[in-house]
């Protein structure tokens, strides 16, 4: 569907599936994708025997917490995962499934202050787009 969200999951039968190049290849594992176009032909997925349509994707934002001195609206940076190193509740946005180190990202959005983290880091809750 035109404007959904999805998450590309990859299964270990995708590494030697036929289909690799135009399916898992061209995503990554983790991250959100927006369908901006869904095209007439279909496939069968030979690992879940479900039908896959082909559709055209753009990144969509991810939400993340990023040190407070690199929170400023439309700056690139080069994505850096916040480490904790005790039982952070905020796992997830300190270092999203998606992202990895060095990547190229864009801060689309502040969602909130900034604030002290349990292990007395400043940081801001912002929505990053990964530029691919
Ligand atoms: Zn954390």
């Amino acid at each position: 569907m035109k404007g959904a969200i999805f998450i590309p999951q990859v299964l270990k039968e995708c590494r030697r599936c036929s289909l690799n190049k135009i399916c898992v290849k061209n995503v990554r594992e983790g991250v959100p994708y927006e369908i901006k176009d869904v095209r007439k032909k279909s496939h069968e997925c030979p690992a879940t025997g479900s039908i896959m349509r082909i559709v055209e994707v753009v990144p969509a934002p991810i939400k993340a917490l990023v040190f407070s001195k690199h929170a400023i609206k439309g700056a690139v940076i080069n994505y850096t995962p916040i480490y904790c190193t005790t039982r952070c509740p905020y796992k997830k946005l300190c270092a999203p499934p998606g992202l990895r180190p060095g990547d190229k990202v864009r801060i689309v959005e502040i969602l909130g202050r900034s604030y002290r983290c349990i292990e007395n880091k400043e940081l801001t809750p912002v929505l990053l787009l990964l530029l691919l």
